[in-house]
């Protein structure tokens, strides 16, 4: 079994902000020399989330503002905040969002339904973050 491991490199301008990462998964992938196998794609920050959906601005819009209703920033509502942090929010909001994907690999692509897409979801940015990515096969 071949396995390829790959850390994206993320610094969002934004402290809220939906990133399309599959290009670099792919770029991985094709490094990786792998066929038939699985790559596993996460966040590896509690405050980030890595999903799979479409890529449409209106619905990215749409995700920002429901984990917002969910976990609305503010530094007097989250316990979390009392250590002197600012980011109760952003740790309700990745968890809501998810931490990781996974994703067929079939014939040396990533074998994605129809319009899946996987997208970084940073809710602390402004700062260097890591994504990793993990393929195993053959
Ligand atoms: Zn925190």
């Amino acid at each position: 079994m071949k396995s390829h491991t790959q850390y994206l490199h993320i610094h969002t301008p934004q402290r809220y902000q939906i990133v399309n990462i599959t290009p670099q998964v792919e770029e991985a992938l094709a490094k990786s020399g792998i066929k038939e196998g699985l790559c596993l794609v996460n966040s590896m920050h509690i405050t980030s989330s890595v999903f799979i959906n479409d890529n449409e601005s209106g619905l990215h819009r749409d995700f920002l503002r429901w984990v917002e209703e969910l976990a609305p920033y503010g530094v007097d509502k989250y316990q979390h905040n009392l250590t002197g942090e600012d980011n109760g929010d952003a740790h309700l909001k990745r968890t809501l969002m998810g931490r990781e994907v996974v994703v067929a690999v079939t014939n040396g692509r990533l074998d994605f339904g129809p319009w899946e897409t996987i997208f970084y979801a940073e809710f602390d940015g402004q700062r260097n973050k890591r994504v990793l990515v993990k393929i195993i096969g053959e």
